[in-house]
This record gives structure tokens, C-alpha cells and sequence, in this order.
């Protein structure tokens, strides 16, 4: 089986191969144009992705060495997303189904994200996610593919929002994230003790708070330039300490709380080195199984969505051609 899967949810525009044989190709064309804006801007998204579609979905296909008519279906996310992105994905993927006819797979993006962990491993059932990304911050119960329980999430900012609005305070570029990590290897994560919300409450996250700590906290410094020119790596590795912290000690709750043993890392935050590190030590403590992606598949890609839609291929969950684009996951259905 050979499916083709295609991104555009947010500001990437992503095309992959994913066959029998594992991943073919894997290609992103991802949008500079918000980074002056120091955030995504709808609109423009939409327009570029209308723009790059056809050019990124050619290219996944040269460099898998496959002829469109080949692909046994089409995997395109369905949401959660920015609406606009979602529809140029959508209006595309129902356009090269129909004139083919191959049939389409619409996919969560969220559970792509948990699935990338399947790109180049096999996680065992039952297993805990913690999904990690710009919207959102959820702990997964996956019992058997594609069946989720949610044990719990963010009531307010994703930890990703949470970096790059923090990185935004600190005046780092778009998306900080990285640049977060990154000065944080260079930095003291004892430097200040930043809150570390909601410890009382099992699963559920909320990060809004800290951003507005680290905004009061540089208030309160008499010079703050010259406060941050000599300690920026210090606040990012305190604030890098105060989010994976919580999000360990949640993660920690989950595998404690359900006895399961196999642990999952999703979505661009898996990307961390301190997260990536902690969970190393958790799993050993624990005695778990620890799955993270490739870095490459943490951040958005169309190879999450072409796995997805392959694993769901298997299982005959097809769309039909009236397969409507959902904003958030609460809208699913809808
Ligand atoms: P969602 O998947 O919830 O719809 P999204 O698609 O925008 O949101 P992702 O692409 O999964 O999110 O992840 C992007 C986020 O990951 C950004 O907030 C970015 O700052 C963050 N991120 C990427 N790399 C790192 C890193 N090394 N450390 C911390 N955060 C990171
Ligand atoms: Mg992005
Ligand atoms: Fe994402």
C-alpha cells in the first residue's frame, strides 16, 4: 500500500510518501513570511500554502519515485488548524482524489503527532502520550490504535505557546522554542525559580501564569536590558526547568496512575533536549518503554500524516468527499 499524505495545517506546507517499505519521502516548505510578524498570520498562511501545494506534493512524489496514480489514497489533516490552511489542504487532496479517483483518508492532526513515534519504531499498545506542541498540551491513554482517552490537558497556553510567548517577552525570534533550548545548554536552570502551576491536580496543565511571571520578574530588575544582556541563558534555562518540570511530574502521574509501561513523547516540543532528557530518566526510574520521534517528526511534517493515513488505510477509515475541515478538537464532530 502506497498513500500519500499532505500537511497544512498551521505555516508548513508538507507532502510525504509513506509505503510497505517505510518512508519514501518526506518534503516541507515552511512559510518565512510570519517570522517579521513574530507569529502566524492566517491569511497570509492560506496564501502561501495555495501558492506551494501543487510544487511540495510534486516533489514527495519525484523523490518517493512514484507515479500519482500509484497511491492507493491521499491522507490529508483535517484539523485541529487554522481554517483558512485546513481548506487549501482539503480543496486540494478532494480535487486529486476525485480526478483520480483514489480514495481519501481525513486525519487528526494530534493523533499524527502521536503517531510519528511509528514512522521508525513500534510502540506496543496499550501506551501514554504526552503531546507536546503549539496548541496544545494534552496526556493520551492510547489503549489500540486509535483509541484515545484523554486524561488530561491544558486549561490555557500550550507549552510551545508558552516558549515562544515567554520568547517573545525575552525578545527572541519566532518560534522560540529553539532558541529557548538552545541558550538554555548554556544556562543556570537553579537562576530563578519560576512557578510551576497546578502540581495539585493529576493530569491538567495550565502555563498562562508563567509568562506573566517572567514578564513581573524582569519589571522588577533595575536595569532590564542590561538584566537581560547578562543573564538571558539563565532565564531560559530556569524557565526551560519550570514548564518541563511540570510536564514530567504530570507525565510521571499518568504512568503511576494507569500502571502502563510504555511512554510516547509527540509534537514539536518533544523536540527539547532538557524534555527529551528528563523522559530518559523518568523511563529508567519508572521502568518504562520511552518512544520519542526523530526531530525531524516532533515539529509539523507531512511524514506524521502519511503514517496516519496508512495506519488508517489498513483499517478502512476512508472519508468521503464531504469531509469538512475542523478548527479545534471540540468541533469534530460538528
Ligand atoms: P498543534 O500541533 O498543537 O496544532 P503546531 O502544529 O503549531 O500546534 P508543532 O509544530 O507541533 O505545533 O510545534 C511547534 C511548537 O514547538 C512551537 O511552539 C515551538 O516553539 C515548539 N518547539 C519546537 N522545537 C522546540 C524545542 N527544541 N524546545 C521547545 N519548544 C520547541
Ligand atoms: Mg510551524
Ligand atoms: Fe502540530
Amino acid at each position: 500500500m502506497k498513500i500519500l499524505g499532505i500537511e497544512s495545517s498551521c505555516d508548513e506546507t508538507a507532502a510525504a510518501v509513506y509505503d510497505n517499505n517505510g518512508l519514501q519521502s518526506n518534503i516541507i516548505a515552511s512559510q518565512a513570511v510570519h517570522e517579521q510578524y513574530g507569529g502566524v498570520v492566517p491569511e497570509l498562511a492560506s496564501r502561501a500554502h495555495h501558492k506551494t501545494i501543487w510544487r511540495t506534493v510534486r516533489q514527495a512524489l519525484d523523490e518517493a519515485d512514484i507515479q500519482l496514480d500509484a497511491i492507493d489514497a491521499v491522507a490529508v489533516t483535517q484539523g485541529p488548524g487554522l481554517m483558512g490552511s485546513l481548506l487549501v489542504g482539503l480543496c486540494f487532496t478532494k480535487g486529486l482524489c476525485l480526478s483520480r479517483n483514489i480514495p481519501l483518508v481525513g486525519v487528526n492532526h494530534m493523533d499524527a503527532h502521536i503517531y510519528a513515534n511509528f514512522i521508525d519504531n513500534q510502540p506496543e499498545y496499550p501506551f501514554i502520550s504526552l503531546t507536546v506542541s503549539g496548541g496544545h498540551t494534552q496526556l493520551v491513554h492510547v489503549k489500540a490504535p486509535f483509541e484515545h482517552a484523554l486524561l488530561g490537558q491544558t486549561r490555557d497556553d500550550a507549552a510551545g505557546e508558552a516558549f515562544d510567548k515567554i520568547g517573545k517577552i525575552l525578545g527572541l525570534p519566532y518560534p522560540a522554542g529553539p532558541v529557548i533550548d538552545e541558550r538554555s545548554q548554556h544556562g543556570d536552570t537553579q537562576f530563578h525559580d519560576f512557578p510551576q502551576a497546578m502540581l495539585d491536580n493529576d493530569f491538567e496543565f495550565s502555563f498562562s501564569g508563567l509568562k506573566t511571571s517572567v514578564m513581573y520578574y524582569l519589571q522588577d530588575q533595575k536595569d532590564e536590558e542590561e538584566f537581560l544582556s547578562e543573564h538571558l541563558n539563565d532565564i531560559c534555562a530556569s524557565v526551560s526547568y519550570a514548564i518541563t518540570e511540570v510536564l514530567i511530574k504530570k507525565l510521571r502521574n499518568a504512568i503511576e496512575h494507569t500502571g502502563v509501561k510504555t511512554i510516547v513523547l509527540a509534537g514539536g516540543v518533544s523536540a527539547n533536549s532538557m524534555l527529551r532528557k528528563k523522559a530518559r530518566d523518568l523511563a529508567a526510574e519508572e521502568d518504562c518503554e520511552l518512544y520519542i520521534p526523530k526531530l525531524a517528526y516532533c515539529t509539523d511534517n507531512a511524514a506524521m500524516i502519511a503514517i496516519t493515513g496508512y495506519m488508517m488505510a489498513q483499517r478502512k477509515m476512508f472519508a468521503g468527499m464531504n469531509l469538512k475541515p475542523f478548527a479545534n478538537l471540540n468541533a469534530i464532530n460538528k
